[in-house]
């Protein structure tokens, strides 16, 4: 017997709602909306429902789903808004983005070439239009920029200035940001006008290094 992944989707979806994780109608869909055991490694699928960081090889994890909701609670993000993701992995969040903001609309990078591959085979067999891109994310992607949202999936030693150049006014970056390796604070800034930005800490987290020239070092 095949397990019923729509309703365990809905029932996650349903406890991340409840347990005040979820808070808008857009980032709900985008979760009812995503498969996410199509994204995940084939040896820790049954865990795809549950609320915990899974490990996407190379060393990396994808965050547990109540962390991902407050991204994007946090990013606020409207149709038709332009994103820049850092860190693709296995593709899970640029799908949710690209539920929310639409096809064509999120731009990806991965560091990892294999995990890029990965993440966007992911997305093209699940129909999601983004591009993947592989490089260094801490330097942004100039040639789509400005966008309306920066969200980083590594956490970094500051916000790197490319992403802050790279921002609309108006537009905000979401980051764990934080002195050590692996520890940091979820971060949003908001970019008010051309010189000025508003910050907000937001919750503790624990996510992999950012790892670049802006970044961490390997
Ligand atoms: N959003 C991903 C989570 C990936 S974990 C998902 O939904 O699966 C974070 C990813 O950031 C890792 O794949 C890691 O290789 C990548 N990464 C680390 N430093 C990076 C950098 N400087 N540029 C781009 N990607 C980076």
């Amino acid at each position: 017997m095949g397990r019923d992944w729509d309703r365990d989707r809905k029932e996650l979806t349903d406890k991340l709602q409840g347990w005040g994780y979820l808070t808008s109608p857009t980032v709900r869909d985008a979760f009812l909306g995503v498969p996410r055991e199509r994204f995940v490694p084939e040896d820790v699928r049954r865990s795809a429902y549950d609320d915990v960081p899974l490990p996407i090889g190379f060393g990396q994890t994808i965050s547990a789903p109540s962390m991902i909701a407050i991204m994007l609670e946090e990013a606020a993000l409207l149709r038709g808004e332009s994103v820049l993701e850092i860190g693709t992995g296995c593709g899970y969040n640029a799908a949710l983005l690209a539920e929310i903001v639409g096809p064509d609309r999120v731009v990806s990078i991965e560091r990892l070439p294999e995990l890029a591959d990965l993440g966007r085979a992911n997305l093209a067999a699940c129909g999601y239009r983004v591009e993947v891109v592989i490089g260094d994310g801490t330097k942004g992607h100039a040639s789509r920029a400005p966008y309306d949202c920066v969200i980083a999936t590594a956490g970094a030693p500051r916000i790197p200035k490319p992403w802050m150049e790279q921002t609309k006014v108006g537009g905000r970056i979401i980051a764990p940001i934080g002195r050590s390796r692996l520890n940091q604070t979820l971060v949003t800034a908001r970019k008010t006008s051309d010189s000025k930005w508003e910050y907000k800490e937001g919750t503790p987290c624990a996510f992999v290094p950012l790892i670049g020239s802006e970044g961490w070092r390997d």
